[in-house]
C-alpha cells in the first residue's frame, strides 16, 4: 500500500519525495493518520523516552513595527492595548518560573525597537548571571547579524524565528512588501552560523496556503536542519485583514507534526498554544503525534490577554505556568513525564 510505503521511507530514511509527501497528505485518512502517529511517537520515545520538556514563555512586549496580515499585534491594529515588560518584570517572571521548575525561559515579543541591543543584552546577562543553569531562548523577530551576535554573547542560547511559509509568493500574500522570505532565511542562516540552536516553522492552514506550499515547508525544514520546529494552526484575529479567513485544523496540524518528527527525528517539537486553543486536548494529541515540548505561559497575568496573536488564545488555564500540576497530570495520563531539564538539542 502506497501510504505504508511512504511512512516506512519516512521512518527508515527520514525522507520522502515531493510527490510522495503530497500524495500522503492529500490521501490522509484516519487509518493512515493512526499509522503515522504511532511511528512518530515511537521515534520521539526512542530519542527522548517519555520526557516532555517545558519552556516558560515570557511575552515581553506586544508593540511591533511589522504589519503581518495574520497577527493580532500587527502595528496597524489600533485596538490592541500595548504593553512592555521592564527588566524587573522579566526577572520576576523568571523567579516564579524557576521556582516552578522551568529551566528554559523564552523571551518573545513583537519587533519592538524600544528595547535596544544594549537593553536586551543587559536583560539577558542578568538572567544568565542569576540562573546559570537555565537556557535562554529569544523570539524577537528579524535583527541584524551584529545584533544577534551581541545577544548571543550576552548569554542567549536559542532563537525561534518561524519562516512562516517557504514559498516566496505565499509569503508575499501573508506580509506587506517590506518583509521578504529571503531576509527571513538570511536571519535564520546568521543565527545558525553564530551558534544559536535555531527554530524555524510555519502556520498550518494560513490563507492562500496550498498543499504544495505545505510540502515546500516540510522540505525546507528538512534541508535547513533546525534544532527546533514551531508549527501550529493559523487562527484568525478579528482586528486583522484575515479576520474572516478559516482557521487551520488540528487534524492537518497533527498529521504534519508527525511528518516533521519522522523527517527530523531529534528535533525539539512543541505542541503549540495555538493547537491547544483549537482543540481542548490539543497538547496531548500533539505529544501522541511526536511532539516533545510544551511552552506554558509565564507572563504576568495582567498582560496575558493583551498578547492576543489570534482570537480566543488560551491565557488562563492549563497552558499557564501555575497550572504545572495539571499539565503533569494530563501528560501522565497519556504515559509521559514533564521534566525539569534544560532539554537542549542533542546531536
Ligand atoms: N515577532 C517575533 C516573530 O515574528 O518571530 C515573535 C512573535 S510572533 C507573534 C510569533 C509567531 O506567532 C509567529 O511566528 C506566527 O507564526 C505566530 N502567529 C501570529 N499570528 C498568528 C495567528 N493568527 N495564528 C497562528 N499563529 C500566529
Amino acid at each position: 500500500m502506497r501510504a505504508i510505503d511512504i511512512i516506512d521511507s519516512l521512518y527508515k530514511k527520514q525522507e520522502a519525495s515531493r510527490e510522495d509527501l503530497l500524495w500522503l497528505i492529500e490521501n490522509r485518512s484516519t487509518d493512515i493518520s493512526q499509522a503515522l502517529f504511532e511511528r512518530a511517537a515511537a521515534v520521539a520515545r526512542a530519542h527522548f523516552g517519555n520526557k516532555i520538556y517545558v519552556r516558560g514563555l515570557i511575552e515581553m512586549t506586544n508593540y511591533c513595527r511589522n504589519d503581518c496580515y495574520y497577527c493580532g499585534i500587527r502595528r496597524s491594529n489600533a485596538a490592541a492595548q500595548r504593553y512592555r515588560l521592564t527588566e524587573e518584570d522579566i526577572m520576576q517572571c523568571c523567579e516564579a518560573g524557576y521556582g516552578l521548575g522551568f529551566r528554559t525561559f523564552v523571551l518573545q515579543g513583537g519587533e519592538d525597537m524600544y528595547y535596544t541591543d544594549d537593553m536586551m543584552a543587559e536583560i539577558i546577562s542578568a538572567i544568565r548571571t542569576k540562573y546559570p543553569d537555565c537556557a535562554i531562548t529569544l523570539s524577537l523577530g528579524e535583527k541584524t547579524r551584529e545584533s544577534y551576535q551581541r545577544l548571543y554573547d550576552a548569554g542567549a542560547n536559542r532563537y525561534l524565528l518561524r519562516h512562516e511559509t517557504a514559498t516566496p509568493e505565499h509569503y508575499a500574500k501573508l506580509h506587506p512588501a517590506e518583509l521578504s522570505l529571503a531576509s527571513r532565511i538570511e536571519c535564520l542562516r546568521s543565527l545558525k552560523e553564530i551558534g544559536y540552536q535555531v527554530g524555524c516553522g510555519s502556520m498550518v492552514g494560513s490563507p492562500y496556503q496550498t498543499l504544495d506550499n505545505i510540502v515546500s515547508d516540510l522540505l525546507f525544514i528538512k534541508s535547513f536542519a533546525p534544532q527546533m520546529v514551531g508549527m501550529g494552526p493559523f487562527i484568525p484575529h478579528h482586528d486583522t485583514p484575515f479576520a474572516h479567513e478559516k482557521a487551520g485544523t488540528a487534524e492537518l496540524t497533527l498529521f504534519l507534526l508527525a511528518i516533521v518528527r519522522l523527517m527530523n527525528p531529534k528535533v525539539l517539537l512543541p505542541a503549540t498554544t495555538a493547537l491547544g486553543t483549537i482543540e481542548d486536548n490539543g497538547r496531548e494529541l500533539g505529544v501522541l503525534a511526536g511532539c516533545n515540548v510544551v511552552m506554558p505561559n509565564l507572563s504576568p497575568l495582567s498582560v496575558r490577554k493583551k498578547y492576543m496573536l489570534y482570537d480566543n488564545k488560551i491565557s488562563t488555564g492549563d497552558e499557564a505556568a501555575e497550572a504545572r500540576a495539571s499539565l503533569e497530570k494530563r501528560m501522565r495520563a497519556i504515559g509521559y513525564e514533564v521534566v525539569t531539564e534544560r532539554g537542549d538539542y542533542q546531536d
